[in-house]
């Protein structure tokens, strides 16, 4: 198998997600033959990284590490030519470790430690955000020189996966309050960023926010501040199939960008999305460590077992499989995913299905990872595949109960592996550098995706 290393990493050429995922599913020679374990296709990523390029080609995007910090990903995106939003002194660290220059950096975390700040300006990293008065008074003490973004609420970040509105951006009200303290504290304050909710399905929350921004930036100017930024955060879409698609978010969104901050008016726009570049790349393939029959017709739940199954009735299947809510399905809790089984091979049609649940392999009875799903009937060392796993999962997972993290396999379709060749002998970002052909990458874009790509000349 070809491959080569991006970030310390080896990364396979040319193969397709579901195929490293058989062989390695079927690696007989491997200790670990039944761990759970990723496929990561990179071409996902790259894929996006043109769509972004194409349909918001004004908006430079700085990648929030804490989404999935897999050094391929880091590794990709430095290439690409990303910027990125850390959110403390370790994500900093690990960009920097790449080579990457501090001002491809945001600290945008509004609330920092103060050490952390310190590091922050010792290493050049000079953009960081705040919402809050005694942030500036810390900001003072710490980097008074650094390149102040005041963060402020959207109108509505209710229509997310993720709310944040609760715990951080001001109040566009207080806006003029704030920035009155920075100017008293001779600080430097360039722009305004917000965050609509991460996961968000409402595009005009987009473009209220954009509005809300403007008036911020208008407050500003009249207290004799120069911004020349626009951060519009994360939230855009991950999954191919989600509700909303990240082209019906730019349709919303350009406009308003158009209107309130036209290109010409000086204003450099940047976002944060996370989601948007990982959640698709990544597939997890969990094994069953075990089963059980139950009667379907427990009222009690699952955890009775009557003697096998009830008579009368078709059984009840509980999988345990070795990854669960206290690992990579943390997601299921801290990021209200919704996730679906599937078998690594398609069944046969007319196969029966049953009742089944899917546990994960801690002693805790939380840790389930569907109640309830139809399945063809599995038997112990058989797998599991669940797509869409790559935001805001493996990043999360802990090892409670001495369970290990699995272990990530990297892939790469041979086009996009020639992209990333080219543009690290010739050291640009520019995609126009190579005429990629992005049909041919992995984990196929649906339709109207794919139209996108072949529409935009870039
Ligand atoms: N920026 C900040 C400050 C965040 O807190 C987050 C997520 O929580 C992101 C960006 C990324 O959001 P998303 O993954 O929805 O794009």
């Amino acid at each position: 198998m070809m491959q080569f290393t991006l970030n310390k990493t080896v990364v396979h050429i040319g193969k397709a997600a579901p195929e490293l995922a058989a062989w390695k599913s079927g690696a007989g020679t491997y200790e670990d033959k039944e761990d759970a374990f990723f496929v990561a296709d990179l071409s996902d990523i790259v894929n996006k990284f043109r769509i972004w390029k194409c349909l918001l080609p004004r908006v430079q995007p700085f990648y929030a590490v804490k989404c999935n910090d897999d050094p391929c990903v880091l590794g990709l995106l430095a290439q690409l030519g990303t910027g990125f939003d850390c959110a403390s002194k370790g994500e900093i660290q690990r960009i920097l470790d790449m080579k990457v220059s501090p001002n491809r950096i945001i600290y945008a975390n509004p609330c920092k430690q103060k050490s952390y700040i310190k590091y922050a300006a010792k290493h050049g990293v000079s953009m960081m955000t705040f919402d809050n008065e005694i942030e500036l008074y810390k900001i003072k003490a710490t980097f008074p020189n650094s390149k102040l973004v005041i963060r402020i609420m959207p109108p509505d970040d209710s229509k997310s996966q993720c709310q944040l509105g609760m715990k951080f951006g001001c109040d566009p009200n207080d806006a003029g309050h704030l920035l009155r303290i920075a100017k008293e504290l001779d600080l430097n304050v360039i722009g305004v960023s917000f965050h609509v909710g991460s996961g968000c399905y409402d595009a005009t929350a987009f473009s209220e926010a954009v509005a809300s921004a403007h008036s911020v930036f208008q407050v500003a100017e009249e207290l004799g501040f120069n911004f020349d930024l626009l951060d519009i955060g994360g939230g855009f879409p991950g999954q191919w199939s989600d509700k909303i698609t990240f082209k019906e978010i730019c349709d919303e969104l350009t406009p308003a960008l158009d209107r309130y901050f036209p290109e010409g008016s000086g204003v450099r726009v940047i976002a944060e999305p996370g989601r948007y570049f990982v959640a698709s790349a990544f597939t997890l393939a969990v094994n069953i460590i075990a089963k059980r029959a139950v009667p379907r017709d427990n009222p009690g739940g699952y955890a009775v077992v009557v003697d096998g199954i009830s008579r009368d009735e078709e059984p009840h299947y509980m999988y345990y499989v070795n990854d669960g809510v206290y690992g990579s399905f943390n997601c299921l809790l801290f990021d209200h995913a919704e996730i679906e089984p599937n078998l690594l091979e398609t069944p046969e049609p007319g196969v029966p299905t049953y009742s089944s649940s899917i546990w994960g392999p801690t002693c805790d009875g939380l840790d389930c990872i569907k109640k309830q799903c139809l399945l063809p009937e599995l038997n112990t060392g058989e797998w599991l595949v669940f797509r869409n796993m790559g935001a805001y999962t493996m990043c999360a997972a802990s090892a409670f109960n001495g369970m290990p993290k699995p272990h990530c396999y990297h892939t790469i379709h041979e086009s996009c592996w020639m992209l990333l060749m080219k543009l690290a002998k010739s050291d640009a970002s520019d995609l126009k550098l190579l005429p990629v052909n992005m049909k041919t990458g992995h984990n196929v874009p649906q339709t109207e995706h794919d139209s996108i790509v072949l529409d935009c000349d870039c």
